[in-house]
């Protein structure tokens, strides 16, 4: 047994610490370690990477990463509550915890942590979406990080594993599946969490492509997927109107056709008109 094994059971720490979840700030806690360790192996080899992981609340996911090996973790928490619940894992492992007490919108992690980098998290809703499209859109790529293994509301990852043709497809799906391999990992119940959420969760794992899957510059990229999706009842010709004046010859110049609707319409086909923009 390592001395992460003899810390206290989770309800025991969230009693002494009295860590009653606050809905503020997207606390619905995982107590279960079995899971947490679960969770912590589909994050892949751990233990020649340093960790990044946001929100660790009372530590359950941090004692997970630990337990499965990680060299070294980054757990960035807003709540001040949980810091001393934290600071106990730190001192069962000596020198493999560091502990940043802030707002993960705010932090620059990369001055704490050592290439390679995975991040792993069970992140608050109010937040997720925001880190991850940060994550996703780098000013350089490849990014800081290796892969990211995410517990989401369950409708957050299927947009992001999302095909064409279907009612899920759309921004996040493009953003994620251009420069990264997506595929959902775990499902989870509302039941696994205290208190349960109303939404089923899901952890998706992505892992960065060394270069994108087709040629584009981003921002063309992204400002061609924003004006698509805005308006995604909308034809291409209409929906895409606002980029350039010859649009229809554009869509029809990369084997697009103008009369679909961005639902329909593969990454390739996007990175494509992007180019074509640019070129
Ligand atoms: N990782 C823990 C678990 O699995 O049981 C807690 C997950 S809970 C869904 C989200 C955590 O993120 C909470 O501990 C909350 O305090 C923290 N949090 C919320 N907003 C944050 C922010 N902006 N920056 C860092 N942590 C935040």
């Amino acid at each position: 047994m390592s001395a992460i094994d003899d810390l206290p059971p989770l309800r025991e720490v969230i009693a002494t610490h009295q860590l009653s979840a606050r809905k503020s700030l997207g606390q619905n806690f995982l107590l279960d370690l079995n899971l947490t360790a679960k969770i912590a192996r589909q994050a892949g080899k751990l233990d020649e990477c340093d960790v990044l992981e946001i929100g660790p609340g009372p530590g359950g996911l941090t004692r997970g990463l630990l337990s499965e090996g990680a060299r070294r973790v980054l757990a960035v928490e807003k709540d001040s509550r949980c810091i001393p619940a934290l600071q106990e894992i730190a001192a069962a492992c000596p020198g493999r915890l560091e502990i940043l007490e802030g707002d993960a919108l705010e932090i620059d992690p990369l001055a704490h942590l050592t290439p390679p980098i995975r991040i792993a998290a069970n992140l608050p809703y109010n937040v997720g979406t925001e880190l991850l499209i940060r994550w996703l859109t780098p000013p350089e790529w490849p990014p800081f990080w290796q892969s990211l293994t995410l517990m989401f509301q369950r409708e957050v990852v299927e947009r992001i594993v999302a095909r064409p043709g279907t009612k899920a497809y759309g921004r996040l799906a493009i953003l994620a599946q251009w420069r990264a391999e997506a595929r959902i990992a775990m499902s989870l119940p509302p039941g696994a969490f205290t208190p349960p959420p109303k939404v089923s969760s899901a952890v998706v794992h992505l892992t960065a492509l060394p270069e994108p899957r087709y040629p584009a510059n981003a921002k063309t990229l992204e400002r061609v997927v924003a004006a698509a999706f805005n308006q995604r009842r909308k034809m291409l010709r209409a929906a895409l109107r606002g980029l350039a004046p010859d649009i229809e010859d554009r869509l029809i110049a990369v084997g697009l056709r103008p009369t679909d609707r961005a639902e329909q319409v593969p990454l390739e086909g996007f990175c494509a008109l992007a180019r074509n923009l640019d070129g």
